[in-house]
């Protein structure tokens, strides 16, 4: 074994394990969360390295890159679950649902509108969850709290998109508890079964507050390469 799959795997079983541990400190079943392995910004070696310890869940931020990565192993049939963690611009909606099954960033109803022309173009059907701006930050993308109900009955009522679940990326700093406990209120008020919250620095706080699924990295790839 290289000393990178070494390395990966060690990490992967670490992150499994404290996954297996909040879930059941919380009583919940560590099957219902998936984990993402995201990786955005990282090395192929390593994402090779990923997929040899068996992780078939990936997550990406970015539309040109997740295709570097992900493009071929589509093309060859390989069987794996692609999210889009990242902000979609509108007039990448066709070639996001061709790439991914997830999208988590629904934000906006023009972006809404452009999935749903997608969809009835290429046939495809990601499931889409929306971003939740739950800090209210103005360089973030996602939607305001207060802002939910409304965007919900506008995509319902002008797109035939089922939204599944909601999205959010708590503030830096600040308890990402807090922002975690709100995600999960407001999906329970819509019945939105779907929760992605959760990072490296704070997975297993999002599972005691009922992540559905946990976005995670550095934590499992080490440190990013800049842009
Ligand atoms: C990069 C990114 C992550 C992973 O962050 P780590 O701290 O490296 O685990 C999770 N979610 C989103 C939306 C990201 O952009």
């Amino acid at each position: 074994m290289n000393q990178t799959l070494s390395e990966i795997s060690t990490k992967s079983k670490q992150i499994a394990a404290k996954i297996e541990a909040s879930a059941k400190a919380s009583g919940r079943n560590p099957h219902d969360i998936t984990l993402v392995a995201v990786s955005k910004r990282q090395p192929m070696e390593r994402i090779d390295a990923a997929w040899a310890a068996g992780h078939r869940v990936f997550g990406e931020n970015q539309m040109v890159e997740a295709e570097q990565h992900w493009q071929q192993k589509r093309t060859d049939g390989e069987a794996f679950q692609l999210h889009l963690i990242g902000h979609l611009q509108s007039n990448k909606a066709v070639r996001a649902v061709q790439l991914f099954d997830v999208i988590e960033t629904l934000d906006s109803l023009k972006l809404a509108k452009a999935l749903d022309a997608a969809l009835q173009k290429t046939g495809t059907n990601p499931e889409v969850l929306v971003q939740v701006n739950t800090g209210e930050e103005p360089q973030k993308h996602g939607i305001h709290p207060k802002k939910l109900p409304t965007f919900l009955e506008q995509v319902a009522a002008n797109t035939q998109i089922k939204v599944t679940g909601l999205m959010c990326l708590p503030p830096q700093g600040q308890e990402p508890g807090l922002h975690f406990a709100l995600l999960a209120k407001l999906a329970a008020r819509h019945n939105l079964p779907k929760l992605s919250m959760g990072m490296s620095g704070d997975y297993e706080t999002a599972i005691r507050f009922g992540a559905s699924s946990v976005r995670v990295g550095s934590s499992l790839f080490g440190e990013r390469q800049s842009r």
